[in-house]
């Protein structure tokens, strides 16, 4: 014969599925959710495209300051040959000389520059290697274990569900929509044990007539405040 506490047993049972079933989402979400480790590795190739962005104007930099050298050189030669002898000659050298040599200050300037900014780049790079390699590992061995739950609970909860099926086809229909119908409304709890006289869905001390009924009758008794239905504990 069926007695209103096994309403309390199908509760228990629905919270357990439901806590399962929270727990796989949770685990499904988190394993769908690689954005730590992919931002780790955005950052590294930002710092590697970056580095590779820097070659070129460092190479014609360093090209420029060559050129500029053997210009000079050049110029140095002339004047210490001693074939030039002319004067406005000589002086038109030592203007170009000034001029290539104000030049090679500024590629020199420039060059530095990307220097700093690749020494800078290099540090980072190391750096977010390593933050990357922190975060991969973890987040694999995380992925180990998230399966490993998530396993688990998928082989659980078939026989949950079995068990609630098994246990739902013994109870009288009426019964089941009163429980599905005040579960709905009362945030997933359809039923609340009565203790020292009050319905622990709601706390409320119970009218006497209430108590009464619950504790004598099998029918199914609502607590009158919050609709759930009163098992005595
Ligand atoms: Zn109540």
């Amino acid at each position: 014969m069926f007695i209103v506490k096994q309403l309390y047993d199908l509760q228990l049972l629905d919270w357990d599925i439901q806590e399962r079933e929270q727990k796989l989402a949770d685990i499904q979400e988190r394993l769908a959710d690689d954005s730590k480790r992919i931002s780790a590795k955005q950052r590294v190739d930002r710092i590697a495209a970056r580095l590779t962005d820097l070659g070129t104007p460092r190479r014609q930099h360093e090209g420029a300051i060559q050129q500029i050298e053997s210009r000079i050189g050049n110029i140095d030669k002339r004047i210490f040959s001693g074939m030039v002898t002319n004067a406005r000659e000589l002086e038109a050298f030592e203007e170009e000389k000034a001029n290539l040599q104000r030049q090679h200050s500024d590629e020199e300037d420039s060059l530095l520059e990307i220097l700093v900014e690749i020494e800078e780049l290099q540090a980072d790079d190391i750096q977010a290697k390593q933050t990357f390699e922190s975060i991969n590992s973890d987040r694999e061995s995380e992925i180990i274990e998230l399966q490993s739950n998530e396993a688990t609970l998928d082989e659980e909860l078939p026989d949950l569900y079995d068990q609630r099926n098994d246990m739902a086809a013994e109870y009288p229909p009426i019964a089941l929509a009163t429980y599905d119908m005040v579960k709905k409304r009362r945030g997933g709890q359809a039923v609340a044990l009565v203790e020292r006289g009050a319905c622990l869905g709601c706390r409320l001390t119970l009218p006497t007539h209430e108590l009464q009924k619950v504790r004598t009758t099998q029918e199914i008794v609502q607590c009158s405040s919050c609709t759930r239905i009163l098992v005595i504990a």
